[in-house]
């Protein structure tokens, strides 16, 4: 039996998802970081019980991030946050894509339940010990999270691990250019540990910068 909740840093936990590490959500101190398809919603509330969570963040208004944040939110009482640029794709439970056919035929399944958003974060913004970084591309409003003390980076899906690291699939990202800004910018924090929204935790400060495409 694996254990689904684990500690990576001090009052960082990953909840390991199912199969693990493929869709992840954090809870950082008393702060819940993503939350899944909306598939997931009795596993994360399961993983949850015992520990204490005060609000729910998300770091991109996609369905595998917010599926089951309205259900959490509901039944924790807790509100929800994410970047401003994304609240109203959350609170009209609208998709965010990239351009082409594939996301025009994604913006037709349907969405998680709208929840509404009680702030909308932007960078400098601190939360759960966290600076908040605007790292816009893969959405409008993505956010990443950055403690500088320990080195570690919460980077939503600005990078993804699946299993090496790389960009995230193109044609879920908004502008696959300013995904890639994002991608140097982060890179150039050179996190001791970086956790993604899809993949394994990374303890490599420089592997990062080898994901970003070069001529980018
Ligand atoms: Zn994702």
């Amino acid at each position: 039996m694996i254990r689904r909740v684990r500690e990576l840093a001090p009052g960082v936990h990953q909840l390991l998802g199912k199969p693990p590490h493929f869709v992840n959500a954090y809870l950082v101190g008393d702060v819940l970081v993503d939350a899944g398809t909306p598939a997931s919603r009795r596993r994360i509330l399961r993983d949850l019980s015992g520990h204490k969570v005060s609000a729910h963040l998300v770091t991109h208004a996609h369905p595998d991030h917010f599926g089951s944040s309205a259900a959490v939110c509901e039944e924790l009482g807790v509100p929800l946050w994410t970047g401003a640029k994304d609240a109203e794709a959350i609170e009209t439970a609208t998709p965010v894509t990239g351009p082409g056919r594939i996301p025009k035929l994604m913006s037709k399944m349907p969405m998680p339940p709208a929840w509404q958003v009680g702030r909308g974060l932007a960078e400098g913004d601190e939360v759960a010990g966290f600076e908040v970084l605007d790292t816009p591309g893969h959405s409008p409003g993505h956010i990443a999270l950055w403690r500088e003390s320990d080195r570690v980076l919460l980077c939503g899906d600005v990078f993804i691990r699946l299993p090496k690291v790389r960009e995230p699939w193109s044609f879920l990202t908004v502008d696959i250019a300013e995904n890639r800004s994002s991608m140097r910018r982060l890179a150039e924090l050179r996190p001791e540990l970086a956790l993604f929204g899809h993949g394994k935790p990374l303890r490599d400060p420089e592997r990062l910068s080898r994901a970003v495409p070069s001529g980018s």
